[in-house]
């Protein structure tokens, strides 16, 4: 019964292999029926057998002329009822040992073993009435039984007929079964295969293959206008470099769920690379709708706080339309990705879309490459503006920050939050960081007569200049030529770098701290901001970002996020600076809570020297 309830599935494909070798078999027995026909015509067997072996080779025969339009089954059950109806006529003619009840019983098993339950009681019902009639009409007419036979050799007779159709049955049937296995595993590995082929593993979402071919697919519908939304993450190696993967691979699957709970019927969403989720929203009622749609689906996975989610991930979005001018939905996935590219090489955007105006953006992008490259390379149009650092506890300027500006002749003055991921992406960041650190300190002399001696003065350093091989020599190697001194100097590091792994980190800057050199860790408080790694890494301050001062007037709950850091920064010794205080609440607030620095426009904006007020 098990075996009957498995095989139910694979009963179309046991037929399709009979039918088609069926085929080949119908003129052959249409040939050899029609012969036998003639010969038994000619002999002194009854005539009766001669006609109906006719009547079977024109079946034959008519069944291979409408093979294709005749349905398998009907072709095989009734060929199969032609050993019964044979075996039947000769039963009565000859008795038992004609093998009547082998044919018929043979014929049944077959049945059994091929078909389904339906089909099996049609071939015994047919079976048992052909038999009751023409043992009725055998009474009636000439046909005799076999002489010989007694009663108890029908029986040993029958028995073991019936012996016989059982071995057969149970062999043909374990070659059924076995077949039906071997199909089960060959179906289950075919799965498999698909699945490896098109599912991402991670989180069973559909892979970079299955989009495309979604994709290509959706091409040949017409009238499908939608977007493009790819969704890149932007702090999942950070979480991995901190938490490890495992940490990592969880908030994959649980955007990969949370993606496949909310994706509607005509959405489709993939994973197609590690950090990479691209979805198709098709449009119903409008472009206008398709938009509010994509901001809803961000705003479900990263903005809304879930169960689940243990971090803050940040993203990079972008997005093509695809209409009926955009040509085929392949080119506008790959106007998506140039979006994307675009975006994570500018860094300033965390969502862009591919429009009308892109070109222009891509023209200006090219442009300041261009440029850039030229600039570092000749160290030209590049200064250094100076921001102050106010000691809450004395309200004098204590240290500077140096800012990098770059000053161009078509675009004017570009900030460094542009020009900086360019260069980082040019791999100019080693020239250019040196280039800023040397304007720095050859400026030190003029910082001491503006501010006082013994300032302080803050250089950034980019995660890519850091990584350098001999970054520590060449930082060394410039204040040594300048005679700079280098218990004044803090070097800004951005929590960015911490993929390259604490250790690695602590071990760069460890020369560095041993002649006295200070260590900044810069913009903390937005992002990724682990409180995990910074037991671990060798800072000696820490610069709250602009966007938790922000905060800080604004609710409660802010203000004990700030005063936690702050409480924390204590613990472990580091000073606090606070950056992009713009009002004097906010100083007075961060001043009470102990904030040793304050660096903002409320105590004064990054200037060049020349703009300095010199002190007396
Ligand atoms: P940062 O190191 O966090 O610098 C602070 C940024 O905040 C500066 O922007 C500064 O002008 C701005 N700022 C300071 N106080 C206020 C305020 O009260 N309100 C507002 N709205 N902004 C304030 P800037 O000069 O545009 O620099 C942006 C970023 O570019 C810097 O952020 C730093 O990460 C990077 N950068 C600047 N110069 C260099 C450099 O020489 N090398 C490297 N690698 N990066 C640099
Ligand atoms: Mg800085
Ligand atoms: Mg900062």
């Amino acid at each position: 019964m098990v075996i009957f309830m498995k095989s139910q599935g694979f009963e179309h494909l046991i037929m399709e292999r009979i039918n088609l070798n069926f085929h080949k078999i119908l003129p052959m027995a249409a040939l050899v029926s029609f012969l036998s026909a003639v010969a038994v015509y000619f002999s002194d067997i009854p005539k009766l057998f001669a006609y109906l072996d006719f009547a079977i080779s024109i079946l034959m025969f008519l069944f291979y002329m409408l093979k294709n339009l005749l349905p398998p089954k009907l072709k095989i059950i009734t060929t199969m009822m032609i050993p019964i109806v044979l075996g039947i006529f000769t039963f009565m003619d000859g008795g038992f040992s004609s093998g009547t009840l082998t044919l018929f019983l043979i014929s049944n098993a077959i049945a059994v073993t091929i078909f389904g339950r339906r089909e099996i009681i049609v071939v015994g019902l047919i079976t048992i009435a052909s038999l009751l009639f023409l043992w009725r009409w055998s009474l009636l007419h000439e046909f005799q039984s076999n002489p010989d036979m007694t009663a108890i050799k029908w029986i040993v007779h029958i028995l073991l007929v019936f012996l016989f159709v059982f071995i057969f049955y149970i062999s043909v049937n374990s070659i059924k079964v076995y077949l039906v296995e071997k199909i089960e595993e060959l179906e289950e590995s075919v799965k498999l295969t698909h699945k490896l082929a098109y599912y991402d593993n991670l989180t069973d979402l559909p892979n970079y293959y299955y989009f495309m071919d979604y994709l290509s697919n959706l091409g040949t519908e017409t009238g499908k206008n939608g977007l493009i939304l790819i969704l890149s993450l932007k702090n999942i190696n950070m979480i991995n470099a901190v938490y490890g993967n495992d940490e990592g691979n969880y908030l994959l699957s649980d955007i990969g769920n949370h993606l496949k709970a909310i994706l509607r019927i005509d959405e489709k969403a993939a994973r197609v690379s590690g950090n990479e989720f691209v979805l198709w929203i098709q449009e119903k009622q409008g472009m206008e709708e398709v938009y509010i749609r994509k901001n809803e689906i961000i705003s479900l996975l990263f903005h809304e706080k879930r169960t689940q989610q243990k971090h803050l991930l940040e993203y990079y979005a972008a997005t093509a339309e695809a209409t009926e001018k955009s040509g085929s939905y392949l080119d506008c996935y790959r106007r998506a990705q140039i979006a994307l590219t675009y975006a994570k090489y500018v860094k300033k955007e965390s969502m862009v879309h591919y429009d009308q105006d892109f070109d222009e953006r891509i023209k200006r992008f090219t442009a300041l490459k261009e440029l850039l490259k030229k600039d570092v390379a000749d160290k030209e149009n590049f200064m250094v503006y100076y921001q102050p650092q106010v000691s809450t506890k004395t309200g004098l300027i204590e240290g500077v920050e140096a800012l990098a500006r770059w000053q161009t002749s078509i675009y004017g003055m570009i900030s460094p939050g542009e020009f900086i991921p360019i260069i980082d992406n040019l791999h100019l960041h080693e020239s250019f960081g040196l280039y800023i650190l040397e304007l720095a300190v050859q400026d030190y002399s003029k910082l001491e007569l503006a501010y006082g001696n013994g300032i302080k003065l803050s250089v950034n350093i980019s995660p890519s200049f850091l990584m350098c091989d001999d970054f520590e020599q060449q930082i060394v190697s410039i204040l040594v030529q300048n005679n700079f001194p280098e218990e004044m100097l803090t070097l800004e590091i951005t929590e960015d770098m911490i993929i390259e792994g604490v250790d690695m980190v602590n071990h760069k800057l460890e020369p560095l701290k041993k002649r006295g050199i200070k260590i900044s860790l810069d913009d903390f408080g937005t992002g990724f901001s682990s409180l995990n790694y910074l037991a671990k890494l060798q800072v000696d301050e820490l610069k709250l970002d602009k966007a938790l001062i922000d905060q800080l007037m604004q609710n409660e709950k802010s203000r004990i996020l700030i005063k936690t850091i702050i409480g924390l920064a204590k613990q472990y010794d580091l000073k606090l600076v606070a950056e992009g205080v713009e009002e004097e609440q906010q100083y007075e607030k961060l001043k009470e809570m102990e904030c040793h620095l304050i660096q903002g426009y409320y105590c004064g904006r990054p200037k060049p020297l020349n703009d300095v007020q010199y002190q007396d």
